[in-house]
C-alpha cells in the first residue's frame, strides 16, 4: 500500500530545521507495509501546501503530514485538509474543552488563537497530543487517509507512536514487509553491484545498495501476505548474498560497528586500548556506547600534543623524523598505547581534521595503526577535507573497521 508525506513549515525550506520528521516516518512506514513513494516539502503557503496535498490525497491510501498545527495564521495545515475535502471548519466542543483544561492546568488562560487547534472538519476526528497542545487530525474521505501530525519531533513521536500506529495497522491488515541490511566493507559500489546482479532488478524481495560511511549496505525487502510469506522470500536471498560477500560481510541490520569489535574482542578474550589525537576522544565515546564494553576496553589517552605522545611512550625521534601525523607515529601510538595500559591490543590515530594543513600535509589527512604483541601496523587514508567534524567521524569508523579487519584476519 502506497503513502506520501507532505511535511510543512517555511523554515523546512530555509535550511534552518532539517526534516527530520520525515526521516523519522520514512523509516518506520515498511514495517507497516506501507511503501513510501515521495517526500514533498512545502513552505507555510495555503496555495501550495492544497496543491500538493490534494495530489498526494488522490493517488494514495495514506498521506501524513507534519507540522502546520500550531495556533498562528501561518500553521495552515488543517485549512489545506479542509479545502482538499471540500468542507468547513467548525469548533469542536470537546477539543475545545480539552484545551481549555490543557492551559488551566498549566495555570495560564488560553490565547483566543488556540481555539483553532479545537478546530474539525466533518470528516476528520481528533488525535489526542500528550506532549502539546495542537490535536493531530485523522481525516478520511472516499477511502483515503490524510493523518495530519504536528511538527516538534517529540510530540509527533509520540502520537505516531501510541496514537497512529494502532490504527494504521488495524487498516493494513494482511499486508507483512520483512527487511535485512547487509553491511560490506572493502569492496567499491560499482563492485558489489557486479556482485550481486543476480538479485538486483527482481521486485520482491528488492535488493537496493547504499554507499554509506562504513561500507556498502545491502537492504533486502521482501513482501507477503503473511509474515511466514514474507519470511520464505527473503531468506535464500539473505543467504545467497552473505554467501557471495562472505568475509566482507561485517554487520546485519543495526549492528553497529563498535558493537561488531566488542564482539569480537569478547568472543576472543582480547582487551584493547587506544590512543587518540585529531579525533579527541570520539573512538573511546563510540567504545564505550557498548553496553558490557568495559569486558574488554582497558580505556585511552587522548594526546593531543607531541608532549603528551612522548609522556605516553611515543617515541620522541618518530616524530622528529616523521612528524606527529605519519605513518610509524600512529603504529608506536597504537603500541604504546597498548604497553601503558596493559591492554592484548592497542589502536592509535593520528591526522589533519583541518581546515588548516599541518606539517605540509593536507586536511583529511590519517593515520591509523593496530598493534598486538607481534607487531605493530598503520595505514594512511585520505578523507574529504571540507569537515572538520566528517573528517573526526570517518577516522574513528575507519579505526573501527581496521580493528573489525585485524580481529578477522587473526583467527
Ligand atoms: P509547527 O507544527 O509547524 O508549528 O512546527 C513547530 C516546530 O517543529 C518547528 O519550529 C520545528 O522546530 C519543528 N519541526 C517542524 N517540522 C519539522 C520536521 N519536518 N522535522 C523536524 N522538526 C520539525
Ligand atoms: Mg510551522
Amino acid at each position: 500500500m502506497y503513502a506520501e508525506i507532505v511535511a510543512s513549515g517555511t523554515e523546512l525550506l530555509m535550511g534552518e530545521t532539517q526534516d527530520t520528521d520525515s526521516s523519522y516516518l520514512g523509516a518506520r512506514l515498511p514495517a507497516l507495509g506501507l511503501e513510501l513513494r515521495q517526500i514533498t516539502l512545502v513552505g507555510d503557503d495555503m496555495e501550495r501546501y492544497v496543491e500538493v496535498l490534494e495530489r498526494s490525497w488522490k493517488r494514495n491510501p495514506f498521506t501524513f503530514t507534519t507540522g502546520g498545527l500550531g495556533p498562528t495564521v501561518d500553521d495552515v495545515t488543517r485549512e489545506a485538509i479542509a479545502q482538499v475535502f471540500g468542507e468547513q471548519v467548525y469548533v469542536d466542543g470537546q477539543q475545545r474543552q480539552v484545551l481549555i483544561d490543557l492551559f488551566k492546568s498549566r495555570s495560564t488562560e488560553m490565547p483566543v488563537r488556540n481555539i483553532k487547534q479545537a478546530w474539525l472538519i466533518p470528516s476528520a476526528r481528533a488525535i489526542p497530543n500528550r506532549m502539546g497542545t495542537a490535536p493531530g487530525w485523522w481525516a478520511e474521505k472516499e477511502g483515503r487517509v490524510i493523518v495530519a501530525m504536528p511538527g516538534p519531533p517529540r510530540e509527533l513521536y509520540e502520537m505516531w507512536e501510541g496514537q497512529v500506529v494502532p490504527q494504521i495497522k488495524e487498516r493494513v491488515k494482511g499486508s507483512v514487509v520483512l527487511t535485512r541490511t547487509i553491511k560490506t566493507i572493502g569492496l567499491g559500489e560499482a563492485l558489489v553491484d557486479e556482485m550481486a546482479t543476480e538479485v538486483l532488478g527482481i521486485q520482491n524481495p528488492y535488493v537496493g545498495t547504499y554507499a554509506k560511511p562504513d561500507g556498502i549496505y545491502l537492504r533486502v525487502i521482501a513482501r507477503g501476505s503473511t509474515e511466514g510469506e514474507a519470511q520464505a522470500l527473503l531468506a535464500p536471498v539473505d543467504e545467497k548474498l552473505r554467501r557471495i560477500f562472505d568475509k566482507s560481510v561485517w554487520g546485519i541490520d543495526d549492528e553497529t560497528v563498535e558493537e561488531r569489535v566488542g564482539t569480537l574482542l569478547h568472543q576472543q578474550g582480547l582487551t584493547l586500548a587506544t590512543m587518540e589525537s585529531c579525533t579527541g576522544g570520539q573512538l573511546a565515546d563510540l567504545i564505550t556506547n557498548v553496553a558490557g564494553s568495559s569486558r574488554y576496553y582497558k580505556g585511552g589517552i587522548i594526546s593531543y600534543t607531541n608532549e603528551l605522545k612522548i609522556a605516553s611512550g611515543v617515541p620522541a625521534h618518530l616524530i622528529e623524523t616523521h612528524g606527529a601525523v605519519s605513518e610509524p607515529v600512529a603504529a608506536a601510538m597504537a603500541q604504546a598505547a597498548r604497553m601503558r595500559l596493559n591492554a592484548d591490543l592497542g589502536v592509535g590515530i593520528t591526522g589533519v581534521a583541518g581546515p588548516e594543513a599541518l606539517e605540509g600535509k593536507p586536511p583529511g589527512t590519517v593515520f591509523i595503526g593496530v598493534a598486538d604483541a607481534k607487531a605493530a601496523k598503520a595505514s594512511a587514508y585520505r578523507f574529504p577535507a571540507n569537515n572538520r567534524g566528517l573528517v573526526k567521524r570517518r577516522a574513528v569508523t575507519s579505526a573501527l573497521l581496521a580493528l573489525r579487519g585485524h580481529l578477522t584476519s587473526a583467527v
